[in-house]
């Protein structure tokens, strides 16, 4: 299949990234989602299978979709990679009403929030090593280790704006309780996993958990569909959601992950896993969204699908509610003839 034939219009990946739409376009009364990929590398065969299933819901719930390219998220954006990360949606078959917006594009409204937190008395400026603050700019994704920040600067007088800063949410102990529209309630303590967290780092750039809480409230994102290993941020970004005075907050809902044959989750350790590596490999479309099936509770035998037939047999209660383990047979099956 061509790209860009079709159903999909994906040739806008040429025009100069635009800026993430003004709060006009969120409709009131509007659900809304947002398909985030992290430019960082290629979408893999899990992420593929989250994106399928947000956007399956989207579909069946008359959501609005979004396409945010998350290009603040770490240190390891690659070039090319966000115009990668929407081809393969669109080659599987998703579509979107909005974007895709970029983060970069416009900082602003991040420093605008930070600004808020600073005349509130709610951040701190701190100065630790670089390894400390660094580790907060990507999004924490379940198996990484997270280090607790032991409080070091606050209560020190910091010049604010010394080069080299970074700005902490300052967290008190207690434990932040939600209910996720998929996985139920939940109750957890930032203050004791991980201490006062970066909101703002030393390159003066919004770290992920202010950056996604700023996006998906001025872009009216009602409804969160994501890997669970993102479960333990969402109490952080409730507490930001609170001290920002944000509301409403949105819905979240948590799907189980991919996982490698290890049991962790699917990565570059497990071989190459990208939605793009199968495609080149004359893998059909039909055969990757129909694995996606397979792994989502679509009954009947594997085969091969188009995502309409996805989008028609997904249904959410028949998600598996535990990990996927991706298998040399689920490998082959790709690459049957
Ligand atoms: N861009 C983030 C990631 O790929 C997703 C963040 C989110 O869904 O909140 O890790």
């Amino acid at each position: 299949m061509v790209l860009g034939e079709g159903r999909f219009q994906i040739s806008d990946f040429s025009k100069t990234p635009h800026p993430a739409p003004p709060h006009a376009d969120v409709v009131r009364g509007q659900k809304k989602t947002r398909l985030a990929p992290s430019p960082t590398g290629a979408l893999h065969l899990g992420n593929a299978r989250t994106f399928l299933i947000n956007w399956a819901l989207a579909r069946q719930r008359g959501w609005r979709i979004l396409l945010r390219i998350e290009d603040l998220d770490g240190p390891r954006i690659k070039e090319g990679a966000a115009v990668q990360a929407a081809q393969d949606l669109a080659w599987l078959g998703l579509d979107w009403d909005e974007g895709p917006c970029y983060q970069r594009a416009d900082l602003a409204p991040y420093h605008q929030a930070l600004a808020q937190l600073r005349n509130a008395g709610l951040v701190y400026p701190c100065q630790c090593t670089r390894k400390m603050v660094a580790a907060a700019l990507s999004a924490p994704h379940g198996d990484e280790h997270e280090l607790r920040y032991p409080g070091t600067c606050r209560g020190r007088a910091l010049a604010a704006d010394a080069p080299g800063t970074a700005w902490r949410l300052k967290t008190a102990d207690e434990s932040v309780v939600f209910v996720d529209e998929y996985t139920g309630p939940h109750a957890s303590n930032p203050h004791r996993e991980v201490g006062d967290f970066v909101v703002a780092t030393k390159e003066g750039l919004p770290a992920y958990q202010l950056a996604v809480v700023v996006d998906d409230a001025r872009q009216g994102v009602t409804d969160i569909v994501r890997g669970d290993d993102l479960l333990p941020s969402t109490a952080r970004q409730l507490l930001l959601y609170r001290a920002l005075g944000l509301t409403p907050v949105p819905h979240y809902w948590h799907v189980p992950l991919v996982l490698g044959p290890d049991g962790r989750r699917l990565a570059k350790r497990h071989g190459d896993t990208r939605v793009a590596w199968y495609r080149d490999h004359g893998v059909p479309f039909e055969r990757m969204v129909g694995l996606a099936a397979a792994w989502s509770g679509v009954p009947g035998p594997r085969r091969a699908m188009e995502i309409g037939v996805f989008l028609a047999e997904f249904k959410l209660e028949r998600l598996p509610r535990t990990p996927i383990t991706f298998t040399e047979e689920d490998h082959l099956w790709l690459l049957q003839k």
